[in-house]
């Protein structure tokens, strides 16, 4: 027996024999070319690109009723393989080097993951997991193999272990061959976890040798709540697992059925919990676990997956989907938060010293004013057709503000002027994520509608810790003193105007935070759609004013590490404990 951990993608508990991918690496073979040769070689990679085209073209067509939501995935890998990254680049390297297809291909790759890994946010960073499937399987045709998962020779249901699976394979799973997967490569944010999230198929990513730890036809236990792979379990391991399966069955089947329960604590205090989301195909999940909106549209996506910049009616028409679809719930559109280090492609202005603190988010769409422009003409066309609000990120002070409201209002005053139906009282909020607003957050709060705050950045700015450098990431603690006092000020600087204040941070969707942010008084906190049935229940579970004092004793508190005690004391006292916060309470996990 062999017990492996490693990231929980998909919840869940699967237990059932082995289907080992043992996906062939495909060698490439590098050559170099005469000058003659360089046609046809461009010619063998337009003939490789076309048939990976028909292919995903096929996929398509063919995919199950279930999984339809999620086509937009393939179709962003059409449009990546022919991005001038890819594509153009492949065509030069073959010409430049005078080298054969496959080594231009690989070089393509070679050059995207080194630019990528200078990527901040980890969703963007994820990407490169499509642009690799895509380039494989360019490579896939060049050298004659077929790379695409068969699980015809499966007659019972299977757990598939595999280096990787690309979010084509995961489309085609079907629930009643395949138990649950684990993979080598992946994190929580990659495609293939999203979707397995959405099959609710139980997935652990991130397992290093795990293909080579354990062979076709074992029995292997995936634990999609603790991160855990077990390999060859015992008998009495086998009879924990099949109790611990029955229970999550049946607390998930109460949890989601509650979801759609108000979040209003014990004493009558409401809060409005939303969803973070960035692809139209999460709409479904969104629906389903219960969120009253979304709190914060990610709109980063379409400017990454298209090879040029998208047009006003491209973004117009995504805005507008997401917006119906998810009527009569209101959706929080936050323009590109863009630029730095969060992007790594030819819309960004050169390598910067500082990325984080660079050309980024709000700085960029106030010096690329005609992005800018376009992005917002298209969110106030889309909201003509439903609830929509504006957030506008890294905001540092009011003169930002002033700038965007007339740049907005200008725009107002084109549309009303070309007849385009918008709605003029639009609601438009600030991300407070950087020290300076919190400091000047009365003074912002004059400024617009609402505040969410965003703690991802809010922590790396307040503590000085940049959050994807691993020498410093212990160091990242929401829960230190300082950022709670950004919190507080925050919340009551809002208030003390009259505004809303949300959070959609990762911080708001974390059950041993949700106490402490219904103490600060927050109105909202918008989080990933998995943890909204969760963060519901607490709340129900919860008394604000109890919230409230706790809170202010542990902002009397001097330490990170004596507030992460007392708080782990707290929820162990007032919540009983259940399948998704054992782990934490025993383990620490899901903190800072
Ligand atoms: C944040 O900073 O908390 C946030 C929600 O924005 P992002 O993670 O996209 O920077
Ligand atoms: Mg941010």
């Amino acid at each position: 027996m062999e017990i492996l951990k490693a990231i929980a993608a998909s919840p869940g508990i699967a237990m059932g024999p082995v289907f080992l991918l043992n996906a062939k690496r495909i060698k490439t073979i590098k050559r170099k070319v005469a000058a003659s040769d360089i046609p046809g070689e461009q010619e063998r990679l337009e003939q490789a690109v076309s048939e990976v085209e028909r292919q995903l073209r096929r996929l398509i067509s063919e995919l199950p009723e279930e999984v339809k939501e999620h086509s937009n995935i393939l179709r962003s890998h059409i449009l990546m393989l022919r991005d001038r990254m890819v594509y153009d680049k492949a065509v030069r390297f073959i010409e430049d080097r005078r080298i054969n297809a496959e080594w231009a291909v690989d070089l393509v790759l070679e050059a995207i993951k080194s630019l990528f890994s200078k990527v901040r946010d980890s969703y963007i960073r994820e990407r490169l997991d499509d642009v690799s499937f895509v380039v494989n399987k360019v490579k896939g045709v060049l050298a004659g193999t077929e790379t695409r998962l068969d699980l015809s020779s499966v007659d019972e249901p299977v757990i598939i272990v595999a280096r990787n699976l690309s979010p084509a394979d995961t489309l085609h799973i079907s629930k009643e061959k395949v138990l649950g997967f684990v993979t080598e490569l992946g994190s929580r944010t990659s495609h293939t976890a999203i979707l397995a999230r959405s099959l609710g198929i139980p997935a652990v990513v991130g397992l290093e040798n795990v293909t080579s730890r354990c062979l076709s036809g074992e029995t292997m236990i995936v634990d999609g709540l603790k991160g855990q792979v077990i390999i060859e379990p015992d008998k009495t391991i086998l009879s924990e697992y099949g109790l611990r399966q029955e229970n999550y069955l049946k607390y998930r089947l109460e949890v989601v059925r509650n979801s759609n329960l108000p979040a209003e604590t014990t004493d009558g205090y409401r809060v409005r919990v939303m969803a973070n989301m960035e692809l139209v195909e999460e709409i479904p999940i969104v629906i389903q676990h219960g969120a009253e909106g979304v709190g914060l549209f990610r709109t980063e996506f379409l400017y990454m997956t298209s090879r040029i910049l998208p047009t006003e009616d491209e973004l117009f028409l995504a805005y507008k989907e997401v917006v119906e679809r998810l009527k009569p719930y209101p959706v929080t559109i936050r323009t590109l938060d863009i630029g730095g280090d969060k992007l790594a492609s030819d819309l960004c202005c050169g390598e910067e010293m500082n990325p984080a603190l660079g050309l980024r988010a709000i700085r960029f769409c106030l010096h690329e004013k005609g992005l800018f422009r376009s992005q917002l003409r298209a969110i106030l066309r889309a909201s003509a057709f439903g609830q929509l609000r504006l957030l506008f990120p890294m905001v540092s002070g009011k003169s930002e503000m002033v700038e965007v409201k007339r740049l907005l209002s200008t725009i107002m005053d084109e549309l009303e002027a070309e007849g385009r139906p918008f709605n003029r009282a639009i609601k438009t909020g600030i991300m407070i994520e950087v020290p300076s607003a919190v400091l000047t957050a009365d003074i912002l709060a004059r400024e617009a509608d609402f505040f969410s705050i965003g703690t991802n950045d809010l922590v790396q700015y307040s503590l000085a810790i940049d959050r994807v450098n691993e020498a410093v990431c212990h160091l990242y603690e929401p829960l230190h003193p300082g950022v709670l006092r950004m919190i507080k000020i925050a919340v009551d600087s809002g208030h003390r105007e009259n505004i809303e204040v949300g959070m959609c941070g990762e911080m708001a969707g974390e059950p041993l935070y949700v106490p402490i942010l219904l103490g600060m008084g927050l109105d909202e906190l918008s989080m990933n759609a998995m943890a909204i049935p969760k963060a519901k229940k607490i709340i129900r579970q919860s008394n604000q004013e109890e919230c409230a004092r706790f809170v202010a004793e542990l902002l009397s508190l001097d330490s990170a590490r004596h507030i992460k005690e007392r708080a782990i004391k707290f929820f162990r006292d007032n919540y009983p404990p259940d399948m998704e916060t054992t782990d934490f309470l025993e383990f620490g996990i899901g903190l800072g």
